[in-house]
This record gives C-alpha cells, structure tokens and sequence, in this order.
C-alpha cells in the first residue's frame, strides 16, 4: 500500500497523520508544497531541512513543490505537476488538509489536491497514463478546529512516540505543535476506547473487512 500525504507546510502532515506515516509495512511519500518561509519562526530553507530529517524518522520519501507561501491555489499548471507526481508515485490513498480549515494556504492545498484526486484518474492528456487512487482521507484541521466531526479513527498509540520524534524534527515549530497533538490525539483517542487517536474524514466511504470491524477500540 502507498500513501502520498500533501500539506501546505513542513509539519502539517506530520501533525495530521504522522501516527499512519510512522506505520510499517506501507510505502510512504510526504508531499511539502511550500517551504513555510512564512513562518514567524524559521526560514523556508532551515524548515527544509526539518522537513527532510522527520522524513527520515518516518522513512518516507519527501518531495517539495516550493510554492512560495499564500501562493497555493489549484491552478491549472500546479494540478498537472501534482497528477504527475500522483501518478508517477501510483498511491493508492492521499491524505491532505479538511476543506474548513481557517488557514488560507491550507486550504489552498485542500482544493489543489481534491481537483488532483479526480484528475489522476481522468483522462488528462499527460505522459503518464491515468492512475485512480482509492480514497482522499482528510486530516484534522490543526489551526482552526470549525467542529470537525471524524468519519473514523486510526489508533496510533503504538507508534505515538515516533510520531513526536517526527515532530520535534521540526524543531523551530516544536512549541508551538506538540501541545496541539497530545490534545487532539488524547481526545479522540479517548472517545474512541484507545489511548491515542488521530482522526479522519474520506472522501468516499471506507471499506471495512469484517475481521477488522471490531478488533480494538469502541466505548
Ligand atoms: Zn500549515
């Protein structure tokens, strides 16, 4: 199984869904599509590197799109460059930002990788031949909550401390994000009978095997 997680900024993914980036046995891909030089924190290029030393905790490949920051739309140019990559990469599931999220250039990302999803698999006159994914899973939106209500759960607890490796790559956010997900994650967590949580939306239902359905979890 492949995954191409796409954020607008270098510790949104990390924050989203690093507990399903820090799982074994999938093929993983991070997809930075600007720099973060936005930040009041660090610089684009010091966040770089962060971003290339998480990857390394999480062993996924990374790719930068280099977006300077509040340029992040779903222009025609930048849907193509990502179909290409969606398609080079042939993931079966992306993971980005939820579309009620507060942060512009998150949003932007949001819209960028929906139009991307449904294009991939279109007929789109490119060299690569069409590639469908199987779902587009939606994280949590860190900046502003707007009441995201998830459509499941992932228990991460047995890969929380990789997560927060992860995340302390990022050393220049660190303050700033490791309080937000030890909140989030504890909470769903909890509602959810697991210690440790990170929540989703799916674009399309998920498919559950019966075996699966009540392994752990579950009030
Ligand atoms: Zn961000």
């Amino acid at each position: 199984m492949k995954i191409l997680a796409i954020g607008a900024h270098p510790d949104d993914v990390e924050m989203g869904c690093g507990g399903l980036l820090a799982m074994d046995g999938i093929s993983k891909h991070i997809l930075h599509l600007s720099n973060g030089e936005t930040s009041k924190y660090a610089d684009g290029k010091t966040r770089k590197k962060e971003a290339e030393a998480a990857a390394r905790v999480l062993t996924a490949h990374v790719h930068f799109f280099d977006i300077p920051g509040r340029g992040i739309t779903a222009d025609e140019k930048t849907c193509l460059r990502l179909v290409a990559l969606i398609r080079e990469i042939r993931a079966d599931f992306l993971v980005t930002h939820w579309e009620m999220d507060g942060h512009p250039d998150h949003r932007g990302a949001h819209d960028l990788v929906r139009k991307a999803f449904f294009l991939s698999g279109a007929n789109v006159d490119m060299d690569a031949s069409p590639w469908k994914c199987r779902n587009l899973l939606y994280f949590h939106p860190f900046s502003s909550g707007y009441g995201f209500t998830p459509e499941f759960v992932l228990d991460i607890t047995a890969v929380y401390v990789k997560k927060l490796e992860a995340l302390r790559s990022h050393r220049s956010q660190e303050s700033f994000a490791l309080p937000q997900v030890d909140a989030v994650s504890r909470y769903f967590g909890q509602n959810s009978g697991v210690e440790r949580a990170e929540p989703f939306r799916a674009e399309f239902p998920l498919v559950v095997n019966p075996g699966s359905l009540f392994i752990t979890g579950g009030q």
